[in-house]
């Protein structure tokens, strides 16, 4: 075969695969140092450190969101999310730093907490984030495809399961045709009243949201999407035509955000963040202490910075655009809400507080004993 039919055979390979997976865009994701390279200048050294990584944590990162670096700045924010670095090698940290192993009722089904699950339908990301407290499942050779029936089956026996959280790996991920059989085989599922989709994929690949899955979507009773979204400068024209395509189905929607340093500690970076997300009808949901997870600790934060940036919050943002800032306790223990204690001490019925603006104030606690007034929803 000569080069040029090698070509045209590769091309057509290629569009036959896109059409299987339903995806008819590029496919557009760098998975090696040397089609990096294409993109970005990197050292010998650079290259050779990413490769060593990188046979430890894969990466991959899609082209879009490439393109939303700014290359001459070594701290870019989105480079810093995306690139290996050396210091994912150092360090401690856990493979499964919030014992999901130990909750799992079957390998794509956990359950923590009474009345919701999370079911993990995908393990392919468009970007493999560098402090993702899945790494141990992301991007390896793991299928939760295998465990699908299994895992509906187990849905369905849990006899107080009311809300379905579909992660994964990324759920925008799949396949339309098989994004839609999940969406069928939970709207089946009669008691589950809430499905919430966590992804990233508006802000890392929005081309990869595609038609056939919103419209799997669409007529969901209580649909929640919750995009994971760590910086302003990942706010761009596409990101807001995917959540505008998103708002046009129903979907509420809800953003989550990892505290990361050298990335957005800071507070005028997160308020900015914030506050254009409720412009764009996105609710801040939680800023996430970092998990402790393998070969991210030197994105950690300590705690009282992650404080001192939810005060500046709370004094100049609308409760709108304030998240809750929330641990989740290493070994799965479940979330704590990690603000600031504005309840300073109390005296008999006064209760001493203190402003956002940090002045002392007083509340008279002397509200009557609560009393059930029998009213029969806790017997419904
Ligand atoms: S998108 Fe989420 S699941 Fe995927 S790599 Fe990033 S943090 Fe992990």
């Amino acid at each position: 075969m000569g080069e040029e039919q090698k070509g045209s055979f590769r091309t057509a390979t290629l569009e036959l695969l896109k059409k299987k997976e339903g995806r008819l865009t590029t496919l557009p994701f760098i998975t090696r140092v040397a089609d990096l390279a294409n993109h970005l200048s990197l050292s010998k050294q650079s290259k050779s450190e990413i490769d060593r990584v990188s046979r430890v944590f894969p990466f991959r990162i899609p082209e879009f969101y490439l393109q939303l670096m700014d290359k001459g700045n070594p701290v870019c924010p989105i480079r810093m999310q995306s690139l290996p670095s050396l210091e994912e090698l150092e360090g401690t940290g856990e493979t499964d730093p919030l014992g999901e192993q130990r909750i799992s009722i079957t390998p794509s089904f956990l359950k923590k907490y009474p009345g919701r699950g999370v079911f993990l339908a995908g393990a392919r990301c468009a970007m493999y984030c560098r402090f993702c407290n899945r790494r141990r499942l992301v991007g390896r050779q793991w299928n939760p495809k295998l465990s699908w029936e299994e895992s509906f089956l187990q849905m369905e026996r849990q006899a107080d399961l009311k809300e379905i959280i579909v992660s994964g790996g990324d759920p925008f991920m799949l396949p339309a045709c098989d994004f839609a059989y999940v969406m069928e085989r939970l709207r089946a599922i009669n008691r589950i009243r809430i499905v919430r989709v966590s992804t990233r994929i508006p802000v890392v690949y929005p081309e990869g949201l595609l038609e056939g899955q919103l419209k799997a979507l669409s007529g969901m009773p209580s649909l929640w999407i919750v995009i994971h979204i760590n910086h302003p400068r990942e706010i761009s024209p596409e990101f807001i035509d995917a959540v505008r395509r998103l708002k046009g189905i129903g979907a509420n929607m809800l953003s989550q955000t990892v505290l990361l340093r050298r990335v957005n500690d800071c507070a005028r970076i997160l308020r900015n963040l914030f506050e254009t997300l409720v412009s764009l009808g996105i609710k801040p949901y939680y800023l996430f202490q970092l998990d402790e997870v393998a070969g991210a600790g030197h994105f950690k934060v300590r705690i009282e910075e992650g404080i001192r940036i939810m005060r500046h919050l709370r004094e100049n943002c609308s409760g709108l655009a304030i998240p809750h800032y929330a641990l989740d306790i290493t070994g799965g223990l479940g979330k704590i809400p990690l603000d600031y204690r504005y309840i300073k001490g109390r005296k008999g019925e006064e209760v001493h507080v203190e402003s956002p603006a940090g002045v002392a104030g007083m509340y008279t606690d002397n509200g009557k004993k609560s009393e059930c007034a029998s009213c029969g929803i806790c017997k419904g």
